[in-house]
């Protein structure tokens, strides 16, 4: 069979896929159907933090199948338990939801923070302070708080769509809180949009605001967080707390999975009939994500991360200076991007990269966006480099 040919025929072209057909990874590499081998610097966008093909992680899967795929939620199950602990315990927040992705996270909080203000003060319509160019997902809800317009047009009534204030402008966000603001939505490191990490003196700020007027933050970690800046969580590198965080992407390394994480202010809003889901926190998805932490601690997932993240980060500044095309470098931790000239495509890039046996993914504003699994090592970086180099 053409698989392209089948794959445009029957599947829906809401993207413009590159002409690969994927079949099976090992470590830091994936190989098409052809028998080809790409160095992957996406992770399937920031998911397979641990590699593929990882054994330990397949073997966990593989023995929950064996007991259990599904309970729904009317029961408690083992895994979910276990994951949830996991999640509390290196975050420090209270309580969890589990959900089946990252869009649905953000859906959570959300209804979350909407009730919490409701339940203050039932008379007034509540909004949501979101960051221009932040990304938090594509259902009704999470592209009311998505920064991006062309996402949102047409799509969504214009009466849901949040407050939209300047990324690291603490006097914007400022400028747009009312008595009807419940809750302010930020990723620390925004990706989609271009990967721009977020000023120490922002999140404080918002920190400030948010207990000032008893307003909820809510990190979008769906992305950064997981390891990928070299913090299990990246707000811990800011030393600023959300009240609601949500997780997804990298949570169970390639099982569909989500989570909102709700702090004690918050976390008893959402009482018995408020919310649910059938499959969340199923008990295979967190049988995925309990192993996800384990692994993380087993193999010093974050001290490798400050490593080859800081490596990456200096060679990509050389990179910057060497070239004429490269307008900046932005990143932390194996969170990095490269915005070129606007007279140079970065799509064109990425398909010489593709051609040459390298993944790479764009962001907005013209980047080049790295996010590669979290156990590359030193001559990855070296060999991702010289392929770049040459599509330069
Ligand atoms: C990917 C992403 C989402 C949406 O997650 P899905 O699993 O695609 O629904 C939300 N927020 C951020 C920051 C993301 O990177």
């Amino acid at each position: 069979m053409n698989y392209q040919e089948q794959a445009e025929k029957v599947i829906m072209k809401t993207y413009n896929r590159f002409p690969v057909v994927l079949e099976k990874g090992e470590g830091v590499y994936l190989y098409d159907t052809e028998g080809k081998r790409y160095l992957d610097f996406g992770s399937g966008i920031a998911v397979f933090a641990l590699g593929y093909h990882n054994e330990a992680y397949n073997q966990a899967l593989k023995d929950q199948i064996d007991k259990l795929i599904h309970t729904s939620n009317l029961y408690y199950n083992v895994p979910a338990i276990e994951a949830a602990t996991k999640i509390v315990e290196t975050t420090g927040l209270d309580k969890v939801f589990f959900t089946n992705s990252g869009t649905e996270a953000i859906e959570g909080a959300i209804k979350l923070a909407r009730k919490y203000a409701y339940l203050k003060d039932p008379t007034k319509e509540y909004e949501i302070i979101a960051m221009d160019h932040g990304f938090h997902g594509r259902s009704q809800g999470a592209l009311s708080v998505t920064g991006t317009k062309k996402y949102r047009e047409g799509m969504i009534p214009k009466g849901i769509s949040a407050v939209f204030a300047t990324f690291n402008d603490l006097e914007d966000v400022k400028s747009k809180i009312t008595d009807r603001t419940c809750a302010i939505i930020t990723e620390v490191v925004q990706g989609e949009g271009g990967i721009y990490p977020a000023n120490q003196e922002f999140l404080k700020g918002l920190r400030s605001l948010c207990d000032e007027k008893d307003i909820l933050l809510i990190f979008d970690e769906i992305q950064c967080g997981m390891g990928r800046c070299g913090a299990m969580y990246a707000h811990e590198l800011y030393g600023v707390k959300p009240d609601i965080m949500t997780l997804a992407k990298a949570l169970g390394c390639g099982v569909p999975v989500g989570a909102f994480v709700a702090s004690k202010k918050c976390s008893s809003t959402l009482v018995a009939g408020d919310h649910g889901t059938t499959y969340g926190g199923n008990p295979l998805a967190t049988a995925a994500v309990s192993k996800v932490y384990d692994l993380f601690e087993e193999q010093k997932i974050i001290e490798h991360v400050r490593e080859i993240g800081e490596y990456l980060g200096e060679k990509l500044d050389t990179l910057a200076q060497k070239y004429d095309m490269i307008k900046e470098h932005r990143g932390i931790g194996l969170m990095h991007g490269l915005e070129l000239k606007p007279e140079v495509s970065v799509l064109e890039v990425i398909k010489k990269a593709l051609k040459q046996g390298l993944i790479l993914l764009s962001a907005g504003n013209n980047t080049i966006r790295f996010v590669p699994p979290l156990i590359i090592e030193k001559h990855h970086v070296d060999e991702m480099l010289s392929i770049l180099e040459r599509c330069l």
